[in-house]
């Protein structure tokens, strides 16, 4: 099962490193990036259709600049990576107004061309983007999903298997809340090929863990100065790309919006969704502890700030 079209916006780190991966997975039969800036999507576009004959993929893989969304008619699923970084002397405020412009004038092209389409967004602050995109569009929320706990998972699992030397396909997790430092990773869910982790490592060296999972965002930002991380999120949005496109109903850790799940409503925060051909099939209610209850609460708390500085922002 693939796709006929999927569409990825912005053609920067996150946004080609994801449709090279879409393509190698051949996820779709065409993808295609979309950019402001004219020639960077030509050009990597190009230079990733030459690596087909190596790789083997038969997606056709294609970029195009200033912002032409001829090209994106039709597509069935739709990356959004489109946004700025954050640039000395840039309040948090200024970012998150211009993202949410640059994600307000996406969604409004997407609703045009590809009115039946879903939007996985990914353009930062995430669960603030996501609901731009919903508003904008006025898609329902099954069709417009955030991407950030299946990367908060992996960065998890991946300390978690280096810590105990074992494969990281045997780690299951789960990590919650907002995308940021208010993440709330599930230890009664976090488990060892079915072992609970708390039987294999201690409390203190599980919060360690947990610690490194929350900050692991800033931790590559360390080392590359400019710029976030690319590899993890692409491999992350790709994985739900997957679940949608091939109907394989994966309950995948995303931002979706709640209308009452886990005690909230009209925001999106992450939670366990199962992905299907429709997008959104389920958000699954898993049962929390109180102090589990408690943080996702926090981090419910801490998005609507957010949600509330660009409403007033909008004025
Ligand atoms: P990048 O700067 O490399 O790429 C962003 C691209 O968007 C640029 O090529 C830019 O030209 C383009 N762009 C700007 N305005 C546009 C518009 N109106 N239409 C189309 N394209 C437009 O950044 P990146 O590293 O690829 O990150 C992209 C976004 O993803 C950022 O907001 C980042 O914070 C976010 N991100 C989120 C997660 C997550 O977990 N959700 C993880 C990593 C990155």
């Amino acid at each position: 099962m693939s796709a006929r079209k999927i569409t990825v916006v912005g053609a920067g780190h996150v946004g080609a490193t994801c449709a090279q991966r879409l393509a190698e997975k051949e996820l779709a039969r065409e993808v295609v990036m979309i950019d402001v800036q004219e020639g960077i999507p030509e050009g990597k576009g190009l230079d990733q259709w030459e690596s087909a004959p190596i790789e083997g993929f038969d997606t056709r893989i294609s970029g195009t600049g200033e912002n032409d969304y001829g090209l994106a008619e039709g597509s069935e699923i739709f990356v959004v990576t489109a946004g700025v970084a954050r640039k000395p002397g840039m309040s948090r405020d200024d970012l998150l107004k211009t993202n949410a412009r640059i994600v307000e004038s996406v969604s409004e092209r997407i609703r045009e061309v590809a009115p039946d389409s879903i939007v996985i967004m990914i353009s930062n602050p995430l669960d603030i983007m996501a609901y731009v995109a919903l508003e904008t569009t006025g898609f329902p929320r099954e069709r417009v999903i955030g991407m950030a706990g299946v990367l908060d998972t992996a960065r998890y699992r991946s300390f978690i298997a280096l810590e105990l030397d074992v494969s990281v396909e045997d780690i299951q997790a789960l990590v919650l809340g907002g995308h940021g430092d208010s993440m709330v990773p599930l230890i009664s869910c976090t488990t060892v090929s079915g072992i609970p982790l708390t039987q294999l490592l201690s409390r203190k060296r599980i919060d360690a863990l947990i610690e490194r999972t929350r900050k692991g965002g800033g931790e590559i930002v360390g080392y590359l100065k400019e710029g976030s991380a690319y590899y993890a999120p692409s491999a992350a949005a790709a994985q739900m790309v997957e679940s949608i496109v091939r109907d394989k109903k994966r309950i995948l850790p995303c931002a979706a919006y709640l209308e009452g799940e886990y005690g909230h409503e009209g925001l999106f925060l992450g939670v366990p969704c199962k992905l299907g051909e429709e997008g959104l099939v389920e958000i699954v209610e898993v049962e929390l502890t109180a102090e589990e209850q408690e943080a996702l609460d926090e981090s419910a708390a801490s998005v609507r700030v957010t949600m509330e500085a660009l409403a007033q922002m909008q004025g």
